[in-house]
């Protein structure tokens, strides 16, 4: 099975299960006897967990006990969910997935060699056992990161900056690897508010939380620390790195034309960097990505300040 790629999804979870070695699927079942049967033995064992990854992976697996398949992809956009398997097959069949008029999301089987109507009967047959446990999965999915979003920016909010700040250095520390903190902060941000008010000003900050996610790798590591306030965490990223990244950030918000109530506006950032130390607290290593910050409005904004 291919590593499954997920766009934009905080999924704190299943990356730490994963990386603690929970990600393993059970032993395949045995051959069923029949259509009844797989339905039967999938819609228990589908109820087991309430990952999106492991259900449809799971399932993925179990179907092909009757119906051969090489690839599985799902999307569901309103949780900006993307999910594949397996490889890449000539034919496809899709399916939507929709329970009570509520969307769950498409699925597209693919394989090289034709599908056959049998197979699409077993394959609509079988598509039922997902239904409630892709229902629950979403559910539990949209409350769990309705509680570590920002709602405006759909960034990490501080809960889930907390978590993953502690994790991260734990990591780093084991694994011996660097990592570096970038805080930014818009410059005269208040500016923009007094202009074109306050509700500009909130579109003009989701357009700069939306650019910085554009030049990351890894969205999942952009949080709203304040107002008008972000806080990037770069794993694996050295003092050097991290301020490359800086100064591309700060270049990219610069080059950028936002919309205040439909009148373009210009503006810069200001950053601080600090890069982990031995012995570190979480504490320490956002105090001088703070300071550094501070130092770069005081030289004058729209730069980057490394902290000592
Ligand atoms: P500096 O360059 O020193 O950072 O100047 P600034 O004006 O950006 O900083 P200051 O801290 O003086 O003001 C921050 C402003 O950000 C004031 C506050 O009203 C605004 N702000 C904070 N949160 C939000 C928000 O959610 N929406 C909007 N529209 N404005 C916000
Ligand atoms: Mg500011
Ligand atoms: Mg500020």
């Amino acid at each position: 099975m291919k590593s499954p790629t997920q766009t934009n999804a905080i999924d704190f979870d299943s990356a730490k299960m994963q990386r603690l070695g929970f990600g393993q699927l059970p032993p395949l079942l045995e051959r069923p006897a029949s259509l009844g049967h797989l339905r039967r033995q999938m819609g228990l064992q589908l109820q087991t967990s309430l990952e999106p990854q492991r259900i449809l992976g799971l399932f993925f697996r179990e179907v092909q006990r009757l119906v051969p398949l090489d690839a599985l992809n799902y999307q569901h956009k309103t949780s900006d969910l993307r999910l594949e398997f397996g490889q890449r097959g000539h034919h496809s069949v899709s399916y939507n997935l929709s329970h009570e008029g509520t969307h769950l999301g498409e699925l597209v089987f693919r394989r090289n060699q034709r599908f056959n109507e049998k197979d699409q009967g077993n394959l609509e047959s079988l598509l039922s056992t997902l239904l409630f446990p892709m229902r629950n999965a979403l559910l539990y999915r949209a409350a769990t990161q309705s509680a570590l979003r920002d709602p405006l920016t759909g960034t990490g909010n501080r809960i889930a900056m907390d978590q993953t700040l502690q994790r991260e250095i734990d990591m780093a520390r084991r694994h011996m690897q660097p990592l570096s903190l970038l805080m930014l902060d818009i410059d005269h941000f208040k500016q923009i508010n007094d202009n074109y008010g306050h509700s500009a000003g909130d579109d003009v900050l989701k357009a700069v939380a939306t650019s910085i996610k554009n030049q990351l790798r890894n969205v999942d590591m952009v949080f709203r620390f304040g107002g008008e306030e972000f806080l990037i965490l770069l794993s694996n990223t050295s003092r050097e790195a991290a301020a490359m990244i800086g100064e591309r950030l700060r270049y990219a918000a610069q080059a950028e034309e936002y919309s205040a109530d439909g009148t373009p506006v210009g503006l810069t950032v200001s950053l601080g960097c600090s890069t982990l130390l031995p012995g570190e607290s979480a504490d320490s290593l956002l105090r001088r990505a703070d300071s550094a910050l501070y130092v770069a409005k005081r030289e004058g904004r729209n730069r980057l300040a490394m902290a000592g």
